[in-house]
Formats: C-alpha cells, sequence, structure tokens
C-alpha cells in the first residue's frame, strides 16, 4: 500500500511563542529573535533552515535548540519587518532545500510545461532529484524556469507530496 501523500501540515511545526528585535542597523535591516517550540525534531537542525510563512512568504534564518527535551529553540532572522508570528504555529524547512521547493509540489495551480529536452537543455537538472534530464528525455518546466524530470514530476508534483523533504 503507498504511503499518503505528505502535506505541509506534516512538516515539524514551530510553535513561536516570543519575537524580540535584537539588534536594528542603520540601514533599515533588523535582527530578531523568534522563540518557539516544536511539535517534533526529527528533520529539524541546527543551523541555516526556514520558518514558512502564509502568501507563499518565508523567513531564512539560523536555527539553535535551546532544550532538546521540550524541543525549544531560537530561530535568528534578519528583515526589514516581520509579521506578527507570536502565538503561531509555522512549518518548518531544512536549509537542504528552498521555500519554492515547498510551494511548486503543493500548489495546485502551479503552471507545469511537458517539454522535450533536446540538446540544448543538455546540462538541465531535476530541481528536486538533481539528476539530469538527458537530451531526448520528457521533463517538466515551470514559469520561473524550474525544471523536474519526469519521475519526481509523477512522484512528488502531481500527487502534491513533499516526502522529497525526508527521502532526498
Ligand atoms: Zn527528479
Amino acid at each position: 500500500m503507498r504511503t499518503p501523500p505528505k502535506r505541509l501540515e506534516d512538516q515539524p511545526l514551530f510553535h513561536i511563542t516570543s519575537v524580540n528585535v535584537q539588534t536594528v542597523y542603520f540601514d533599515g535591516n533588523v535582527d530578531f529573535e523568534i522563540r518557539g517550540a516544536f511539535d517534533r525534531t526529527h528533520g529539524v537542525h541546527e543551523g541555516h533552515g526556514w520558518l514558512l510563512l502564509p502568501q507563499r512568504e518565508s523567513l531564512v534564518g539560523d536555527l539553535k535548540f535551546l532544550d532538546h527535551h521540550a524541543k525549544s529553540a531560537l530561530f535568528l532572522t534578519a528583515e526589514r519587518a516581520i509579521p506578527n508570528l507570536k502565538n503561531s504555529s509555522v512549518p518548518y524547512l531544512s536549509g537542504r532545500w528552498k521555500p519554492y521547493h515547498v510551494w511548486m509540489v503543493i500548489e495546485p495551480g502551479w503552471v507545469w510545461n511537458r517539454m522535450l529536452f533536446n540538446r540544448g537543455w543538455s546540462d538541465e537538472r531535476c530541481d528536486i532529484c538533481r539528476e539530469r534530464i538527458k537530451s531526448g528525455e520528457y521533463g517538466f518546466v515551470d514559469r520561473g524556469g524550474h525544471k523536474i524530470c519526469e519521475r519526481c514530476y509523477g512522484q512528488y508534483v502531481a500527487t502534491h507530496d513533499l516526502s522529497f523533504i525526508d527521502q532526498l
């Protein structure tokens, strides 16, 4: 039996308990210190990572665990401004991926064109599995120029399945 597709709500969730301004810079950038706790720590890594916000927004930052047992952590991000996130729970994404990998897989309205990759495309790699899409093979291209091999399209994009985050 096939395991059910992984949805965005199946990602580790970070429940934010406080957001504090650490440093305000002359150029208008601000270092924010976001504190909270994860619902689970499997798949969460210290260091470079993302918090995914509604409307395809995201915060990039540095994650540090405070207490592994309590699953509490600190997320440092530099932005000009951030929305009011206190008491909200937001999905976490490892720095191995970028938020567009999530959006392009989960959004049903994301436009993909199936194309035959010819010689001009010969060095293109799939944005999900990173394998080369060879000349003479079919693949999928979105409006931003992201390319997906036919196998990843069938396995992840067509089913809106985020399990590649843990599998690849
Ligand atoms: Zn692929």
